[in-house]
């Protein structure tokens, strides 16, 4: 039965032709080519009255012409159609040209103007040959390669209006030629049924473009207020992303140049290359590589290099390899971050976590779409337009990851400052605590600088600057406390003597040994000896009257007198003067007076023989 259809459809096509000779031969010659080969017979799809769309593709021959040298005659004749089978018309990076062919028979159904539909945008030469049983043919021309407008229907996908009338049997004989991935899935519809279609999928486009606009802005304003440079170039990937999509759908195409085929074409692999640009871009931020993992920053880095190159060396090196290479580098970079968002994740850094589910998703659709691409999987639903669901999931993801992050750097942020914080705090008060210990030293060895400088280097005993500053005070917390104050001067008699005879280093040593032994003469700490000159000292007595002053200087001169100094073995005898002054109990003294009351009595002692007290 199908042979017999078969051979009428042949002999339907070439009896219109030149002459009926002719005619019959080459019928003959094809029916034994038919017979002689295992080529498949061509069923002829119905056009049945309730059904408005059929897939055309499900039931195609197809026939390789890698040369692309194949004409219309040859590939009606050739042997080497073979049936699809139920696969999908998807032929990869194809080279050359592929024919299709199915009949159409209008078996009852009420329109006789059909659309024939590619739902493919990126097809560079189509032609649809519709061949009719009176065995006219018409081809009929489509391809991105044309300007927009030479469409029948101006819409994204390819497709040609064709009348059928009721009951006419026509053959359709496609070819196609493309630099892009090969792919060939065919529609005949009703024009209402193509309508339907298509607001249904305008209706899928504006959500996911709508998704993505929605997503781009709220995410730019965040950027402009935060000044975050992974928002920056999550924009910049949303934006190039949606841009590249619309180059594959043929949207771009439709809406933004529709008169220049040429730029359409050229766009595709551009905005794929800008796309994974910023993808990079993007990713390496987010995942803060930098900080976390330097080589794949390179990695990264090295990537974005190669994808700027190819931006330059896209018309150079030609559509067809650019677009491998894209679509190639689609899978890399998609595994590229797929392993550093898992590395970085491993590390411990918590955005990755969000990062790498929204990307997981991605990379289901991203993969599927080159898989499609590449003619290893089928081109249904799910896989025709995973990326665009995949990406929009991702998309919504990331916005919510790029949240997260900043919650979590925040988060680490004030974490490290409370650190720093408590750090600072620990040195602050280290700091303080050293340099109280310093102040206190510095205290203590300026109390004993303050202590020396009134003191005699000699003997140890007060000097004459403590005197100084000292008498005036006790002078009058004597007078405050209603006690007298005596002062008695104690010069050394004949000191030069000593001095000539023994040496001056043998005075010092009876300096010192007067010093210690008028010292030992002292009863409390307010009692003070101070050496006021060479051989001169002066006793400060707070609370000792005339007569009291005068027997302890008794007591002095007679010590000094019994205790001679001793200096290699020989005896140095000591013998001394003292003057004495006292200033009254109720009266306010004046140091001065005092002083010279005293110097007066002393001069008076060693007038009269030296050796005595005398009181002034
Ligand atoms: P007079 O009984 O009149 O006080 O006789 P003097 O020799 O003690 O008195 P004078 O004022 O003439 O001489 C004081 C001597 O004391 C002179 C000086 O050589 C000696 N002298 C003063 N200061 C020091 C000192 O620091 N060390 C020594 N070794 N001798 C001193
Ligand atoms: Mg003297
Ligand atoms: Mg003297």
């Amino acid at each position: 039965m199908a042979t017999a259809a078969r051979f009428w459809t042949l002999l339907a096509m070439n009896d219109g032709g030149r002459s009926r000779l002719h005619g019959m031969l080459r019928l003959a010659v094809w029916a034994l080519l038919a017979m002689a080969s295992s080529t498949p017979l061509l069923a002829a799809v119905q056009l049945v009255a309730d059904r408005d769309e059929y897939n055309l593709a499900a039931q195609v021959d197809v026939l390789a012409d890698p040369s692309a040298q194949v004409d219309l005659e040859q590939a009606r004749g050739s042997a080497d159609w073979a049936p699809i089978n139920g696969r999908s018309p998807v032929f990869g990076f194809a080279t050359g040209a592929y024919w299709f062919r199915t009949s159409v028979v209008h078996a009852g159904h009420d329109e006789q103007r059909w659309v024939w539909l590619l739902p493919y945008a990126l097809l560079d030469h189509i032609e649809l040959h519709v061949i009719r049983a009176d065995g006219s043919i018409e081809i009929r021309r489509s391809g991105d390669r044309l300007p927009f407008d030479s469409r029948d229907l101006k819409h994204r996908h390819f497709n040609f209006l064709i009348d059928i009338a009721a009951g006419e049997r026509v053959e359709l004989l496609l070819r196609v030629r493309t630099e892009s991935s090969l792919q060939a899935p065919q529609l005949l519809i009703t024009r209402s049924a193509f309508f339907a279609r298509t607001h249904e999928a305008q209706a899928g486009m504006g959500l996911y473009y709508g998704i993505l606009l929605a997503l781009l802005l709220f995410n730019l304003i965040i950027y402009l207020s935060l000044r975050e440079p992974a928002f920056g170039w999550y924009v910049v990937y949303v934006c190039s992303f949606g841009m590249a999509q619309l180059n594959l759908n043929g949207l771009a195409f439709e809406y933004l140049w529709p008169q220049s085929p040429l730029w359409a074409n050229w766009a595709v692999p551009l905005t794929i290359a800008v796309g994974q640009t910023s993808m990079a871009l993007f990713a390496r931020t987010f995942l803060d590589l930098r900080k976390r993992r330097p080589i794949l920053h390179r990695i990264f880095a090295a990537f974005i290099a190669f994808q700027l190159l190819m931006l330059a060396a896209t018309p150079v090196i030609g559509y067809r390899a650019a677009i491998l290479i894209e679509t190639a580098g689609v899978l890399f970079i998609a595994l590229l971050i797929l392993t550093a968002a898992v590395l970085v994740m491993r590390d411990g850094f918590r955005p990755a976590r969000y990062f790498l589910l929204a990307w997981s998703i991605l990379l289901l659709g991203a993969v599927t779409y080159a898989l499609v691409s590449f003619g290893v999987l089928p081109k249904v639903f799910l896989t025709e337009y995973g990326i665009q669901i995949g990406s929009a999931l991702e998309m919504t993801l990331l916005s919510f990851a790029l949240a997260f992050r900043i919650r979590d750097l925040e988060q680490e942020k004030q974490r490290l400052m409370q650190h720093s914080r408590d750090q600072l705090e620990t040195q602050v008060a280290e700091r303080t605590r050293d340099l109280n210990q310093a102040l206190d030293k510095l205290g203590t060895l300026n109390q004993r600088l303050h202590e020396h400088s009134l003191r005699d280097g000699l003997t140890g005993a007060y000097n004459r600057r403590f005197l100084e500053q000292s008498l005036p005070a006790m002078l009058a917390n004597c007078a405050e406390s209603e006690q007298p104050l005596a002062l008695l001067i104690v010069d050394l008699d004949h000191f030069k003597q000593i001095n000539d005879r023994h040496g001056h280093l043998v005075g010092d040593d009876c300096l010192r040994a007067v010093s210690a032994l008028l010292q030992g003469q002292l009863r409390n700490d307010s009692e003070k000896l101070v050496r006021w000159g060479g051989e001169e000292f002066v006793v400060l007595l707070p609370g000792s009257d005339r007569a009291a002053a005068v027997e302890r200087a008794e007591q002095m001169r007679a010590e000094l007198a019994s205790h001679p100094s001793v200096v290699e073995d020989c005896h140095v005898p000591l013998r001394a003067s003292i003057g004495v002054a006292c200033a009254a109990a109720n009266q306010s003294g004046n140091p001065e007076a005092l002083l010279q009351a005293a110097d007066q009595a002393l001069y008076e002692a060693k007038r009269s023989g030296r050796n005595r007290v005398v009181l002034g």
